[in-house]
């Protein structure tokens, strides 16, 4: 059985380009606009010898009862309902936001295992980048740049450990 990865965070954080870097893919849209990814995209990636699957969610936004927004809420649920390790993923740049508390409020409730992972740190102090982000409660953060490659794969060694 491939675990299942799943990519959760505010919109522009870079959950995109970590999803294309991990399945060597071009498929998930990458794009300045925040929110330009709106549905679920599923793709198989490898590490070593161990293979995973990812999820990439549009972006957790503010609920929505009906309509295009209401439907990605609910394909994002469901793909954490499915997860077996969520990467919720926030920008170092960019430095704690008031979303990425509130998705950490509704990522504790799920029950699922959370790694916290700070991108864009490339040419960033890790330990000063990863102390913005302790108070989310989800332990150290995994400081990587998804657009660069620093970190990845110690991110993947981590989240594939207890499979
Ligand atoms: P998503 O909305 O979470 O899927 O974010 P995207 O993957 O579409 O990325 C949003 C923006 O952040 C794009 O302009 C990316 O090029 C940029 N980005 C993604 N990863 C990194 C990174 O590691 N470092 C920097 N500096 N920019 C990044
Ligand atoms: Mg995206």
């Amino acid at each position: 059985m491939k675990p299942t990865l799943v990519l959760v965070g505010r919109p522009n954080v870079g959950k995109s380009t970590l999803f294309n870097r991990l399945t060597r893919s071009r498929d998930a849209l990458v794009a300045d606009m925040p929110g330009l990814t709106r549905d679920r995209h599923y793709g198989i990636g490898r590490l070593g010898d161990r293979p995973y699957f990812v999820v990439d969610t549009g972006g957790l936004e503010p609920a929505a009862k009906d309509g295009i927004l209401a439907e990605m809420a609910r394909q994002a649920d469901q793909a954490i309902a499915e997860a077996d390790a969520l990467l919720f993923l926030v920008d170092g740049r960019a430095g704690l936001t008031p979303q990425d508390k509130q998705i950490a409020v509704e990522l504790r409730r799920t029950g699922r295992p959370v790694h916290l992972v700070v991108n864009k740190g490339e040419g960033m102090n890790r330990a000063v980048v990863a102390a913005d982000f302790h108070e989310l409660g989800f332990g150290d953060p995994i400081v990587i740049s998804a657009s660069h490659g620093d970190g990845v794969r110690g991110l993947i060694d981590a989240a594939l450990a207890p499979f």
